[in-house]
């Protein structure tokens, strides 16, 4: 935990309310995703379907993902105040927010998306693994962390899909001497794309892994 989080007093990241990091009325209203979702990508759909609109015709490495949250409403200040303050005390409450949504993965172990190197450094907080730590230890899954980034690409923060992908590829391989499970869930903070997800995956895949899920705290929803 880090020193400032010790001294300064509990305040929810939504509302600013002390007392608690998530206040128990905004934690009631972050905004669920659940209804019926594309079976392959995790898109929220008007019913069930096996590929969407979003996924359809795209090749993607993983089997399937799944979001807890809707990355809107109060969520990105949430998921903001989590990650700039680096509170790992709210990584317990997001990863019980996570496994209230999405059921168990059927996997052998957890990994996540690694942080990229300069940033995570600066703040020696990575969200995407107190994440993943937090929910191996909900789930009661081995966390291992399986990957590592090679290259360092531009923020995908404000590119196009097709720019996402190419951004992304070849920037994750499977860590030397690791050798991942046949079946591997990958944790990431925040869905947007897939790009990112879908690259880590074709790197456990490359390295032995058969099949991926994907699980995110909260997923971007692409206006149409
Ligand atoms: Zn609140
Ligand atoms: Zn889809």
């Amino acid at each position: 935990m880090g020193l400032l989080e010790l001294l300064l007093p509990l305040r929810c990241a939504a509302c600013g309310e002390p007392g608690s990091e998530l206040c128990e009325r905004c934690r009631e209203r972050l905004p669920r995703l659940c209804g019926s979702l594309c079976e392959r990508c995790g898109a929220p759909t008007s019913w069930p379907v096996a590929r969407c609109l979003e996924c359809a015709g795209r090749r993607i490495a993983f089997a399937s993902a799944r979001s807890a949250l809707l990355y809107t409403g109060a969520v990105p200040r949430v998921i903001g105040a989590w990650k700039e303050r680096g509170l790992r005390r709210l990584a317990a409450e997001l990863a019980e927010l996570v496994a209230e949504v999405v059921p168990p993965p059927q996997v052998r172990a957890l990994t996540c998306v690694p942080a990229q190197h300069e940033r995570a450094l600066s703040r020696g907080f990575h969200p995407a693994q107190a994440l993943a730590l937090e929910l191996a230890r909900v789930w009661e899954l081995p966390f291992e962390p399986l990957l590592r980034r090679i290259g360092s690409p531009r923020r995908q923060r404000g590119l196009a899909l097709s720019e996402r992908s190419r951004n992304v590829a070849g920037a994750f391989a499977a860590r030397p001497g690791a050798s991942p499970p046949s079946r591997v869930c990958l944790i990431d903070d925040v869905y947007t794309s897939g790009a990112t997800s879908s690259v880590c995956a074709g790197a456990l895949r490359r390295a032995g892994c058969r099949r991926v899920e994907v699980v995110a705290l909260a997923r971007a929803v692409r206006e149409r």
